[in-house]
């Protein structure tokens, strides 16, 4: 059969676009999940394992059940606000459950893993566009949590030679409306989804979270990259990592900046109708401006985001959310 790989989190919105790029790439994936905030129905590409990533018992068995040559790890909570009111929930399940799943991977033999990192490890930047070497200062716990992972992740590679590479997302955004994936979060608290929400009436209105940044706007800016280029990112640092390629991290982001006003518009464009607005303070911890350079997942990994528009990236967004709410 085809090599397997463990996804964790593989129910997800990004890991769901990963199973299916590995499909694609002639991979079985995996998944892994414990179908908190993952979806039964966005597994389509392999088998589900029900299960938390701290359950060493229950890791131990899937592996050996399926005997994956590679982990890709998804599995993680991710809202920034949560984080900051209850950062037990997130250093347990994003680093001592990432701790054991690495554990796991030690004791098991499995050489190699690709880890969902962001663009929330650098924090506030000290220059633009942001390239790897630009220093990683979290400001919350969710980024704290994830930078503590890209630690472990050098220290297990050092000690026990496992493989990693670290692929720091900046605005995951989209959708794949023809393999019936797309974002579906509860609670929503992502800017795309919440303007279509709004531009369909199923919300009153949107609020700009600050209108006062030092932006040619007044808005945040942000690099929104398509899920369906950042899942074709894990296939090829996968093949990096098989091939003998060294451990690191990349930044996948598209080298372009977006205003919350200019995705406003870009979805009244997509979906021929106004958003309702209304202008907001600032949220905590928002830097006004992350843009990355994505010019090392160029050169290493060969990989070209296929989305350079926003307004490519937000008509598939708006063609699953009228698919979903239909
Ligand atoms: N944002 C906003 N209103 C909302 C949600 C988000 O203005 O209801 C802004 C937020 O301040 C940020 C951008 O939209 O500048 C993207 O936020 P999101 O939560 O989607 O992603 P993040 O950048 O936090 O990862």
């Amino acid at each position: 059969g085809s090599a397997r790989v463990l996804v964790t989190g593989g129910a997800g919105y990004i890991g769901s676009h990963a199973c299916r790029a590995l499909a694609e790439a002639g991979l079985l994936p995996i998944v892994y999940d414990n179908l908190v905030f993952g979806h039964e129905w966005a597994v389509k590409w392999g088998p589900l394992e029900r299960g938390d990533i701290g359950d060493r018992d229950r890791l131990d068995a899937v592996i050996r059940q399926h005997r994956p040559e590679a982990v890709l790890h998804f599995a993680a909570f991710a809202y920034v606000g949560e984080s900051v009111a209850d950062p037990g929930r997130y250093y347990r399940n994003n680093v001592a459950g990432t701790l054991t799943l690495l554990e796991a991977m030690r004791d098991n033999g499995i050489p190699r893993m690709v880890f969902s990192s962001s663009c929330a490890t650098y924090g506030i930047p000290r220059s633009l566009p942001i390239t790897e070497a630009t220093p990683q200062n979290p400001i919350n716990p969710y980024g704290r949590s994830k930078l503590m992972v890209e630690q472990m992740l050098a220290d297990f590679s050092r000690a026990h030679g496992i493989g990693w590479t670290a692929l720091r997302y900046f605005n995951a955004a989209g959708a794949c409306p023809q393999a019936g994936l797309g974002e579906c979060h509860t609670p929503e608290t992502h800017l795309i989804p919440l303007v279509l929400d709004a531009a369909r009436g199923l919300r009153e209105a949107v609020t700009i979270c600050g209108t006062d940044y030092d932006t040619e706007d007044g808005t945040c800016v942000r690099d929104y990259v398509h899920v369906g280029d950042l899942a074709e990112a894990h296939v090829k640092a996968l093949a990096r990592l098989a091939g003998g390629g060294g451990s690191g991290a990349y930044n996948l982001g598209t080298n372009r900046g977006h205003s919350v006003r200019a995705v406003i518009a870009a979805v009244e464009t997509a979906t021929g109708r106004k958003v309702p607005v209304v202008e907001g303070p600032r949220r905590e911890g928002d830097p006004a401006v992350l843009v990355a350079d994505a010019t090392r997942a160029r050169t290493e990994l060969g990989w070209t985001p296929r989305f350079t528009e926003l307004a490519r990236i937000i008509e598939t967004a708006a063609e699953w959310h009228a698919r979903m709410h239909a």
